[in-house]
């Protein structure tokens, strides 16, 4: 059990400052490029790479750490450079998180380096559940996974949506219903591995922000994955159809919602990112910026804006860091990491909506970033859990009790 400390040491004083230099200087210059581009940052991801900030050896020095802060530390920084390139710097993490939270050792020694590639061969990950009728309600996912035991090959069919990096990933790891009559209790994932035939990306989606992170469905056509692709393997997934038949459920989280609770913290720290960069811009404008013959921030009701935006930002980092400790150090119980990611998202949307307010007309151009923050801060309070779902789980954890 590592102490809760608000101090950071050494070693994550050293990255943060490490990832803020390359935030400063390759990610922020490139962010309105990509942004505009609509595509994903290969150059940046490759440099990202080189320097070891993309890459297996970086997720496992951050998952190593003990306190937990570390992660969240090093998000904030990549984010404060750019959301869209955050994105697909951290978007591989999820398809990495879904194989280790579900998979055995061997299944994340095999799958997880191939996420990531190399720095001379970058490759990238996609964890996809959602689909076009289930987003929210993880428990009816249509795609079917069925077993041909003559071949010990497992055949999935479906289509997903708005799956990060979908079809230009190597690994896709993919949510399927193995019995849909046990809703999510019925459910396992599974690793398509690179090249595999019958996987390919459907529509491009063209979004409000995030525009250098890659969004695609994926649909899945008797796509054949050998026995061993099941995470967690057929003795662990017929033991818990078995128990969920028996009893009408588990107990035990559906993967896609493992996957998720353990990111949540993680999700918070990239808003956290966006809001404090909008808010330190907007300071900075409004220490210059005269209106009335003195700078604006003389005006009580900017000051005040900034001042709220603030408490706000140290607020939400307090959460972020308390649900990234206790990930690591006991787990919740009372629904903090949902805390944590729902406070920051909805944060960072007012924070980032306020900085435009104080930049006023410049601040609604697109030759000033806090527009891009804003659109970019959107995407939080809806994806990996909406807020109104965050606060479904906070609710729930708090009264004990299925509120619906
Ligand atoms: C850019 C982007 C990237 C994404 N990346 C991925 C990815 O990599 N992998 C992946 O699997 N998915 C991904 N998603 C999908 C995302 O997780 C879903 O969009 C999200 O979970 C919401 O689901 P939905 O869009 O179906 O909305 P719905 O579930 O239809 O919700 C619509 C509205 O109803 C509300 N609502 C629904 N149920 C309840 C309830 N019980 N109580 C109160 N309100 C409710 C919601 O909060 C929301 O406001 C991504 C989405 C986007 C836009």
């Amino acid at each position: 059990m590592s102490e809760f400390s608000l101090s950071l040491n050494d070693d994550q004083q050293q990255l943060k400052d490490w990832i803020h230099e390359f935030a400063v200087d390759v990610i922020r210059p490139a962010a309105h490029e990509w942004d505009e581009r609509e595509e994903f940052p290969w150059p940046i991801v490759q440099e990202a790479a080189k320097i070891g900030l993309y890459g297996l050896d970086f997720i496992m020095n951050a998952m190593g750490d003990a306190s937990g802060l570390t992660l969240p530390v090093a998000i904030e920084e990549i984010f404060w450079g750019d959301a869209g390139i955050g994105m697909a710097i951290m978007g591989s993490g999820l398809a990495a998180a879904g194989i280790s939270g579900n998979g055995t050792p061997e299944q994340v020694i095999e799958w997880v380096p191939q996420c990531y590639g190399t720095p001379d061969d970058v490759k990238i990950g996609a964890f996809c559940v959602s689909e076009p009728d289930a987003g929210s309600d993880v428990s009816s996912l249509r795609t079917r996974a069925v077993y041909d035991e003559a071949k010990d090959e497992w055949v999935l069919n479906g289509t997903k949506a708005w799956i990060t990096n979908g079809g230009i990933a190597n690994v896709h790891v993919v949510v399927a219903a193995v019995d849909p009559e046990l809703k999510g209790r019925g459910q396992a994932s599974f690793v398509v591995p690179p090249g595999t035939k019958g996987l390919s990306q459907g529509q491009k989606y063209l979004k409000h922000g995030i525009k250098a992170s890659h969004t695609a469905e994926v649909v899945l056509d008797d796509v054949r994955v050998p026995g061993r692709c099941l995470l967690g393997g057929k003795e662990k997934l017929d033991a818990k159809l078995a128990r969920a038949r028996e009893r009408g459920k588990t107990g035990e989280a559906q993967p896609a919602m493992k996957t998720f609770e353990a990111t949540r913290p993680a999700v918070g720290a990239q808003a956290l990112g966006i809001a404090r960069a909008a808010y330190e811009y907007a300071l900075d404008y409004a220490k210059e910026r005269k209106a009335f013959g003195k700078p604006i921030i003389m005006h009580q009701a900017i000051a005040f804006k900034l001042a709220n935006m603030i408490t706000r930002i140290d607020a939400s980092r307090l959460l972020i860091w308390r649900a990234a400790w206790l990930a690591r150090n006991g787990g919740f119980t009372n629904g903090e990491g949902s805390m944590s990611k729902y406070y920051a998202s909805e944060t960072a949307v007012r924070v980032t909506e306020e900085a435009i307010q104080i930049l006023g007309g410049y601040g609604y151009t697109r030759e000033y970033p806090v527009e891009r923050w804003h659109r970019d801060a959107k995407i939080h309070t809806i994806f990996e859990g909406t807020s109104e779902i965050q606060q479904l789980v906070i609710a729930r954890a708090i009264s004990g009790m299925r509120v619906e």
